[in-house]
């Protein structure tokens, strides 16, 4: 059930550079935001409401709300893992959509949050309903949804009992994210489905890593098996600092790059995410994961 479109969701200036040790300048920060929406992105996840002590990178999330560029037709989306940090990204009066995280297992809802999963579930619950208190929408993501870096193994049906709950609290959507890049394309096709025939007609999106080389594999079989929205970052920045080993998410260039050869539409110019790719390793004075950055254009340029 390929679709002749997906919606890509540019989450670079916050999970992209939470792992960093290299902390971008705030206005480096808008600029990274600026250079996503010049390529095309509509929805970007611009920062995370945490405790600064935690997330150093994430310190200045109300100067980067405040500074972000005025325009109607962006949705600009906060994470944020608990009531306080909700009201916090709420008080700015910029972010449009808050992204609330709920986790797959005990053991690192713990170590990310201080939660039990099921408490973690609660929370992302009450966050939604914060967010629609305050004339706001909210999605919802479950992390380690395909694997867990401290339990292993995660039960599909524990996933699908996760969808359920937090879709009667009216998300916008329900991501399955692979936080630590465990996935493969069969279990991500059959999950996919499972989530998506549970919560209907509440989209899916996902968000892969490519810790394993499975990240690219794993957005195509999600995509056919009927998402809608792929979280993706420009180079392929990112990580979690409480999963030991996770590395970055797919980047946005190779994904659009997979996607509109294959006759997807993502609505974003390849060629300015390029550009950005490039400015943000000079910026990051590093390379990036990301391949199509460093490789030649293709079909060549007339
Ligand atoms: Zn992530």
């Amino acid at each position: 059930m390929y679709t002749n479109s997906i919606e890509l969701l540019e989450v670079s200036p916050r999970d992209g550079l939470q792992n960093e040790k290299h902390v971008l300048s705030t206005a480096d920060k808008i600029a990274l935001i600026e250079r996503a929406i010049a390529a095309g992105a509509r929805r970007i996840e611009v920062t995370s409401f945490v405790n600064p002590r935690a997330v150093p990178q994430m310190a200045d999330a109300e100067d980067v709300a405040a500074a972000l560029p005025d325009r109607r037709d962006v949705t600009y989306i906060g994470l944020v893992m608990n009531a306080r940090g909700a009201t916090r990204a709420l008080n700015t009066g910029r972010i449009d959509q808050l992204g609330a995280v709920a986790v797959a297992t005990d053991t690192f809802a713990m170590a990310n949050q201080n939660q039990t999963s099921d408490g973690s579930v609660d929370a992302a619950r009450g966050i939604i309903t914060l967010a629609h208190d305050a004339g706001r929408t909210a999605q919802a993501t479950i992390a380690a949804a395909f694997g867990c870096p401290f339990e292993g193994e995660v039960a599909e049906d524990r996933v699908l009992a996760m969808a359920v709950a937090l879709a009667t609290a009216g998300p916008v959507e329900l991501a399955l994210a692979d936080t630590i890049g465990v996935a493969n394309p069969a279990h991500v096709a059959r999950l996919v489905t499972r989530v998506r025939e549970a919560i209907a007609p509440i989209p899916v999106r996902v968000h892969f890593h490519n810790t394993r080389g499975t990240g690219l594999a794993n957005v195509w079989a999600a995509v056919g098996a009927g998402a809608r929205t792929i979280d993706a970052s420009i180079g392929g920045l990112g990580g979690c600092p409480f999963a030991p080993g996770a590395s970055g998410n797919v980047a946005s260039e190779d994904v659009v790059y997979m996607l509109e050869r294959a006759g997807i539409a993502t609505g974003i110019d390849l060629a300015a995410l390029v550009s950005a790719s490039h400015w943000l390793g000079t910026v990051m004075d590093r390379t990036l994961p990301g391949m199509v950055a460093r490789a030649p254009a293709f079909p060549k340029l007339s």
